[in-house]
């Protein structure tokens, strides 16, 4: 059989070996590329407002741009107390993008504020939704798979530990008493809303690919 090519949509070279990792597991002869290997590829705008449509988004843009079937993903952290927020703007709750530490702080102070002290107040989810897209030029186009991954828990009183990124050092997922921050190497890729999404898509990209 020939080597079968997928591209990720992502710069991160932990996050494509993680994935590269968890495919093998279900096809040997899958060559996994990143957009390093396309520095051409525009910026995409995630103008979507759900993190499914922000997935889709990017995955048809490295799809149509590289001419080779591609997966993206988009996550971020939902608060109950918060209606849900900050949602797809996690990465840039406090303004600035990726500021990991204003926007945790933000968050913190936004809890305090409304007087939330109890973990059952303080309770929230991240959630991963990744895309599989072919690109226009492929005979499956019209195949289009979106897979969803979540990871429960709730918001820490005061940021622990500085492992991971974004909201890690506040977030305690349910049944720990550590948060995030505080998880050891690949510890939290077994439990994570990104790991379970992915591990739902693995099979079905080994299949139809
Ligand atoms: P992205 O879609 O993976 O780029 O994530 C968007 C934003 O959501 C990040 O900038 C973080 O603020 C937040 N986020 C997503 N996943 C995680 C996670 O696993 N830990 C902490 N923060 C996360």
């Amino acid at each position: 059989m020939t080597q079968r090519q997928l591209v990720i949509a992502s710069k991160n070279q932990g996050k494509i070996k993680e994935f590269e990792r968890l495919l093998s597991e279900y096809a040997s002869d899958i060559t996994v590329l990143g957009l390093a290997d396309f520095p051409d590829l525009p910026d995409v705008d995630e103008t979507g407002t759900t993190f499914e449509e922000n997935s889709l988004l990017k995955a048809h843009a490295v799809a149509n741009f590289t001419g080779i079937p591609a997966i993206a993903d988009d996550s971020g952290l939902c608060v109950d107390a918060l209606d849900g927020a900050p949602g797809i703007f996690s990465a840039r709750y406090a303004g600035e993008h990726g500021n990991d530490i204003a926007n945790y702080t933000k968050l913190l102070d936004v809890l305090r504020e409304m007087g939330l002290k109890d973990p059952i107040e303080r309770k929230a989810h991240f959630t991963c939704a990744v895309a599989l897209v072919f690109p226009k030029s492929d005979a499956r186009h019209s195949t289009v798979i979106v897979e969803r991954g979540y990871l429960h828990g709730w918001i820490a009183a005061a940021p622990r530990g500085d492992a991971g990124f974004g909201y890690d050092p506040v977030f305690t997922p349910d049944g720990f008493d550590l948060t995030l921050g505080e998880f050891g190497p690949g510890e939290k890729d077994r439990i994570s809303h990104r790991g379970h999404a992915l591990r739902a898509i693995a099979p079905r990209i080994a299949e139809l690919l």
